[in-house]
């Protein structure tokens, strides 16, 4: 079980690294546009209301990602990548300083008030289940182009600095739940790498795959394998998804629920084999017939957690990813129950 990690940065990624990760299983892009300046010109993307005005605010964005792309690929030497395209709601980034607001009408040619109104119109009632992950990507398949575009031209830069490294960019497509979202969105993504291959005159191969998150993925996982390369479970969403409650405010109630001995931990921090454990294997089982090359991990919290592992690895997962500080105990945990399933053979 080649435990990766999760790394949203190049900082992570060395990190990661130095404590024996052997690939990264989620690289998540938004985290890269928290930093000075990126910020602006995320939000410009975020609060434009056409599509040429989203395009603008994206070439801005291509160099940072793909630098950062380019700076990963680098520590990893080769080892796989697994970067997930934008995932959030939308709202999370907007700016609610006034200052913030102001900076951004200017750089829009905006009145400040129109400014307000668009911020208005991002409010959903829950983001969670909003306008996020692949939905993103099919209302504005640019920032699905954009993306691309970095992981692409980053990898050929770094393949063509390294010919003794066989890179193999994995594409990872957030919150499907219906084969046609993936055949949409990976329509997008292969024009886009087979044109930016084409054009740079070296052979990259690449994997587009999809999280496994919300539990209609799982129930028709015979139907996404055939369009997937690789399948990753994002425990994290699947769990609040399975159980219906958030994993934002579930701390509110969980005390309650263990005093009452209903739940015995954290659904969230340890994986609930009954329920979302058997999702996971029915996904497995209708995936794997479907499409035999398809490569299979976790990337959600409990990737991170010596008993989720076990189980992980009951179910026959390629890997699992975590944050960097809890690679060497993953891997311990991976060790351990390769060792007690061979003494039980
Ligand atoms: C998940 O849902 O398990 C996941 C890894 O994604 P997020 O960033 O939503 O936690
Ligand atoms: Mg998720």
């Amino acid at each position: 079980m080649g435990v990766r990690t999760n790394a949203d940065t190049p900082r992570d990624a060395r990190k990661a690294r130095e404590l024996g990760a052997q690939g990264i299983g989620l690289c998540r892009t938004e985290h890269m546009f928290f930093g000075e300046g990126r910020i602006d010109a995320f939000r410009e993307m975020i609060c434009a209301e056409t599509k040429e005005e989203r395009e603008k605010a994206l070439e801005k964005i291509l160099p940072y990602q793909q630098d950062d792309f380019e700076q990963i690929y680098e520590a990893m030497e080769g080892l796989p990548v697994t970067i997930r395209f934008l995932d959030p709601p939308l709202h999370e980034f907007v700016p609610t300083e006034e200052e913030d607001i102001e900076k951004l009408a200017k750089a829009q040619g905006k009145s400040i008030d129109h400014i307000k109104g668009i911020i208005q119109g991002l409010h959903e009632f829950n983001p969670m289940m909003g306008h996020r992950g692949c939905r993103l990507s099919v209302t504005y398949p640019e920032i699905a182009v954009m993306q691309t575009r970095a992981v692409i031209r980053a990898a050929i830069k770094v393949q063509k600095a390294h010919p003794e490294w066989t890179l193999v960019p994995e594409i990872m497509i957030p919150l499907v739940g219906e084969i046609k979202e993936l055949k949409y969105v990976k329509k997008t993504v292969v024009e886009t790498a087979d044109a930016e291959i084409k054009a740079s005159g070296i052979d990259l191969k690449y994997e587009v795959g999809t999280m496994i998150e919300i539990p209609r993925a799982a129930l028709t996982a015979d139907e996404i394998a055939s369009e997937a390369d690789f399948f990753s479970f994002g425990t994290n969403d699947l769990t609040q998804m399975t159980f219906g409650f958030s994993r934002d405010d579930a701390g509110k109630f969980l005390n309650a629920y263990y005093d009452a001995k209903i739940y015995e931990s954290d659904p969230f921090a340890k994986v609930d084999q009954k329920g979302v454990g058997k999702l996971m294997k029915m996904a497995i089982d209708l995936g794997r017939p479907v499409n035999p090359k398809l490569h299979i991990g976790v990337c959600g919290e409990h990737g991170g957690d010596p008993s989720s592992v076990e189980f992980f690895n009951k179910l026959g997962l390629d890997y699992v990813s975590c944050s960097p500080f809890r690679v060497p105990i993953a891997r311990l945990a991976a060790a351990q129950s390769a060792i007690k399933m061979a003494e039980t053979k």
